[in-house]
């Protein structure tokens, strides 16, 4: 049973322990390095959480590597039914975590809400998987040789380091805890230093569940405890969420040993309304793939192309629309959209909308955050019409709530604005018609493209981009298979 105990049950501050490493806390040899987290609503001081050290990254890993032979032998039906008691688990705990999830990143209950339900998901949809014998049992190979036999099959990849951002902790957690789980690695899993105490309660939960000590094993701190955690030549996969630039040092870590590594970055990503939309319909796709989650989304709707026709008609309705958006901490009444992360976060995006207005980029309309009070992160939307194609807020991911809008004449000249960009991960397409629907499918250049729906996850669909956007899939069948390397044997009959 679990002796993780970081979070006070009555709200006051709390320490988060360094690591917790094969089913023991362990804490910092010097508490003055301890950093503060911060209620992203308020600005205050929550807590503390305290670094690990190159030593407790050291013992995490091999507490790991030391339980892999045992995790790996375990039936798959076995981890399945342990994935599915941490789904139980945190759908029993669901008030609490998104609480944690309002308190640290100020979220919006409907949002934290969410959060919850799509972990709960996520750990339901593996566990069952490890139940279906057809994702683990090995399989047999037609040969063109009657004396031979073939057999594929999978085995867990080893020891995976698992890094997460700050933008929906407990999301991107269970995107990558529960298939690496029911494919039978062991973990150790970084949370971003901002919003740690969501990950910590989980790792309580998974230990609460019965998962053996050492499968789950979990290091506090920044870049410096990812990096060297990247590096640990007993890691053997590395799954990272966050910033492309970081994605390029995670892979470039990951080349000295040939660790596997899966890559889920950053986005820029389009949404086209066609002038045979239903405008009400597209211009809530476009508030709600703009600025939930405050716009700090990789799949964030920061693209908007609208077909001249209706071009107009469009702005005026998404115009009231934003104009509608209620900024607040989660107490506020029928709050919509949250505070940025942090202080930080929120000066870069600043910088970023004056850098692109500097340039001649117009803002069309905002947003208010009249309603936002206090010391909180707090910023209103921004909405730019008809930027220059080299304009920075046309081309970099903002990670705030900044949309750009621009009009198109015909299909050939939609799909080739949505396309001009080095990331590829998601696509939204507002149009009745069936012809158009097929092309857009076909010609868009990403992993995953909505057809008149809101931004729809699921654990069935797998999620993952081209370009910048990253390397590999996570969710679905493809997210369990990159935690398990292929293997074949070919064998003579009889
Ligand atoms: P980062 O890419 O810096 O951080 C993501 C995770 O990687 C965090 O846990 C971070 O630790 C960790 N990390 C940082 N440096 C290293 C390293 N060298 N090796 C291994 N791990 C490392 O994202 P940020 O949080 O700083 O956000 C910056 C920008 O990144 C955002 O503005 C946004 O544009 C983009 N981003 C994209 C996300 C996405 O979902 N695609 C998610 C988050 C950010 P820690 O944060 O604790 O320092």
């Amino acid at each position: 049973m679990t002796t993780v105990t970081p979070l006070r049950r009555d709200g006051g501050p709390f320490v988060l322990p360094a690591a917790f490493v094969a089913g023991a806390t362990m804490h910092a040899d010097d508490a003055r390095h301890a950093t503060a987290i911060h209620n992203a609503s308020t600005g205050e001081t929550i807590g503390w959480q305290e670094p690990a050290s190159a030593a407790q990254i050291d013992a995490a890993v091999r507490a790991a590597h030391d339980a892999l032979g045992a995790w790996r032998a375990t039936p798959p039906a076995a981890r399945g039914k342990l994935l599915r008691k941490i789904a139980e688990l945190i759908e029993a705990d669901r008030a609490r975590l998104a609480a944690m999830q309002m308190q640290v990143s100020g979220k919006p209950p409907f949002e934290a809400d969410l959060d919850v339900s799509d972990a709960v998901a996520t750990f339901t949809y593996y566990g069952d998987l490890c139940a279906e014998t057809g994702a683990f049992a090995p399989e047999t190979i037609a040969l063109p040789d009657e004396t031979v036999t073939g057999e594929r099959y999978y085995e867990a990849v080893g020891v995976a380091a698992l890094i997460v951002p700050w933008n929906f902790p407990m999301v991107t957690t269970a995107w990558k805890l529960a298939p690496a789980l029911a494919a039978g690695c062991t973990v150790v899993l970084k949370p971003s230093e901002l919003t740690s105490p969501v990950e910590h309660l989980l790792a309580q939960i998974v230990s609460e569940a019965g998962v053996p000590d050492g499968v789950v094993n979990l290091v506090n701190g920044g870049g410096e405890v990812g990096a060297q955690l990247t590096a640990h030549p007993l890691v053997d996969k590395i799954s990272f969420t966050g910033s492309t630039a970081v994605g390029r040092k995670v892979m470039q870590t990951a080349a000295l040993d040939m660790k596997r590594v899966t890559l889920e970055l950053g986005g820029k990503s389009a949404l086209i309304v066609r002038a045979d939309a239903d405008i009400d319909h597209a211009v809530s796709l476009a508030v709600s793939g703009a600025f939930a989650n405050a716009g700090q989304m990789c799949s964030a709707t920061a693209r908007i192309l609208v077909q001249d026709d209706v071009y107009r008609k469009f702005m005026a309705a998404f115009e009231t629309a934003v104009r509608a958006v209620n900024v607040g901490a989660p107490g506020v009444e029928q709050v919509s959209m949250g505070p940025l992360i942090s202080q930080a976060q929120r000066a870069r995006v600043q910088a970023l909308v004056e850098q692109g207005v500097a340039a001649g980029a117009q803002i069309a309309f905002s947003g208010n955050a009249d309603r936002a009070r206090g010391a909180g992160f707090f910023m209103a939307p921004v909405v730019v019409a008809e930027p220059d194609a080299d304009n920075v807020l046309w081309t970099d991911e903002v990670f705030g709530p900044v949309a750009c809008v621009k009009s198109f004449r015909t299909d050939d000249e939609a799909i080739a604005l949505a396309n001009a960009t080095r990331y590829g991960l998601v696509a939204t397409v507002v149009t009745q018609d069936a012809g158009a629907q097929r092309r857009y499918k076909a010609e868009l250049r990403a992993g995953l493209v909505w057809i008149n729906t809101p931004q729809l996850i699921f654990p069935q669909v797998c999620w993952g981009g081209m370009g910048l956007s990253g390397i590999g899939r996570e969710l679905g069948l493809a997210g369990l298979r990159s935690y398990q390397e292929l293997r074949h044997t070919v064998a003579a009959a009889g």
